[in-house]
């Protein structure tokens, strides 16, 4: 799919690179050949000036020196490219003092040509490429100003050949460079397609077991239709449980879709983090005890500016880690101060602390931890992947010191409201 799209990107491109060089050469050709064509005609023009102002024509019929003229014969002001033949009622050359071969041209026909519109004719023989400008200086007599195209035509060959192998390597340069550029373009892409994909993979394997826990005991129950619900408790808890933790799973995976998408619409206001650190301290304080955990919340009255529930979440994740993963009679710590313009928010357990090897990956999503603990928390791997959302949503850090055995610490960072 990616191969198929990087193609048809680099295809585009050279496509409207070609177009781009072709439609560029055409017109630069177009416009040279009409300035080497113009100072031709101005050439011819001047010449038939010049020879105007000899009125009557040297060597021209009727003229004193009615007879094959030499060079010196031509007025000054022919330009020296320039060529000058008379021609007879009969066609015949009467004159050409630049000798000229002319054999081939058919001059009748330059005549009656020029009787008509008295224009420019360009003529090919074998002897050459030529624009004649043919004026009538008598009945049937004419006077024929030539030039050849033979530089010109060498001129314009010269241009096609250095645009066709210019625009021929330009447009395999852009093939090659759009390859590699759609390539380059494309990389990220992949990555975040890749990165959907073993999300999605990983979100219907975690939802997998919950729902084969839910149908398993669903079916316990179908087989005892007359049974009552105070007989099947077990199987009622479990469906409850399991739903719940759906639910949490299902929450947590449309928040990281929404964040991916960049729809979490975070608000943004003053939110004093003391105050909701001490107020999420009451809450949990209560798991604590449950668990026999010493829970203390030490918090300077700092604010930052962000979304309050977020930054809540933030909090709760890491402190309902800190509670979940340390051992009865453990000790748990919250701190928030200010150091410059950051407030760092730290939560401390004496859990048992996460292998040096892990420590990069556990915010990650779908990561956990390889300790016999985790396993037994049996959570989902998507609460530290949400924290670093948030804190990195909020322009902090979120980062983690743990000595396997003696505890982690999970500290933030966050920018203090000036
Ligand atoms: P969950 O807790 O649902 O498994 P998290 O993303 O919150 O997912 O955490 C990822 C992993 O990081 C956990 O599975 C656990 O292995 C490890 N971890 C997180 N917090 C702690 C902690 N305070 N002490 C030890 N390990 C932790």
């Amino acid at each position: 799919m990616f191969r198929r799209a990087r193609l048809v990107l680099a295809a585009w491109f050279t496509l409207a690179l070609a177009v781009t060089l072709l439609s560029t050469g055409a017109v630069a050709y177009e416009l040279i050949r009409r300035d080497i064509d113009h100072e031709i005609n101005n050439s011819l023009d001047q010449a038939q000036l010049a020879m105007k102002s000899m009125r009557p024509y040297p060597g021209a019929p009727g003229s004193r020196d009615d007879h094959d003229g030499d060079r010196d014969r031509l007025p000054p002001g022919i330009p020296s490219d320039v060529f000058i033949i008379y021609t007879d009622s009969k066609g015949d050359v009467t004159f050409n003092p630049r000798d000229i071969d002319v054999d081939d041209v058919d001059f009748h026909e330059l005549g009656e040509d020029a009787e008509k519109h008295a224009e420019t004719s360009d003529i090919s023989t074998k002897d050459g490429h030529f624009r004649i400008l043919s004026e009538e200086i008598g009945p049937g007599s004419f006077v024929h100003i030539g030039r050849s195209l033979e530089p010109r035509d060498h001129q314009l060959r010269t241009l096609t050949l250095v645009f066709a192998s210019g625009g021929a390597a330009g447009i395999l340069a852009a093939a090659a460079g759009g390859f590699w550029l759609a390539g380059l373009a494309m990389r990220p892409i992949r990555v975040s397609f890749e990165r959907q994909r073993r999300f999605v993979s990983d979100a219907s394997h975690e939802l997998r077991t919950p729902l084969a826990v839910l149908r398993a005991n669903g079916e316990v129950l179908q087989r005892h239709p007359d049974e009552t619900l105070a007989a099947n408790m077990d199987q009622v808890d479990a469906i409850t449980a399991e739903a719940e933790a759906m639910t949490r799973l299902v929450e947590d995976l449309l928040t990281l879709a929404r964040a991916d998408e960049g729809a979490a619409n975070l608000t943004r206001e003053t939110v004093p983090l003391g105050a909701v650190l001490e107020d999420l301290g009451r809450d949990m304080e209560a798991v604590a005890n449950a668990r026999q955990i010493r829970l203390t919340v030490d918090s300077e009255p700092l604010e930052v500016i962000g979304d309050r529930g977020r930054l809540r979440q933030l909090a709760a994740i890491l402190l309902d880690n800190a509670l979940k993963y340390t051992p009865e009679g453990g000790e748990v710590t919250v701190r928030c101060a200010a150091h410059g313009k950051t407030a760092e928010l730290s939560v401390a357990d004496t859990g048992p602390g996460i292998p040096v090897a892990e420590q990069d990956k556990i915010f990650d999503r779908f990561v956990r931890a390889d300790t016999a603990r985790t396993r037994a928390a049996g959570g989902t791997g998507l609460g530290l992947a949400i924290a670093k959302w948030i804190a990195e949503a909020h322009g902090g850090r979120i980062s983690v010191e743990s000595t396997p055995g003696s505890g982690s610490r999970f500290i933030v960072r966050l920018p203090l409201a000036s």
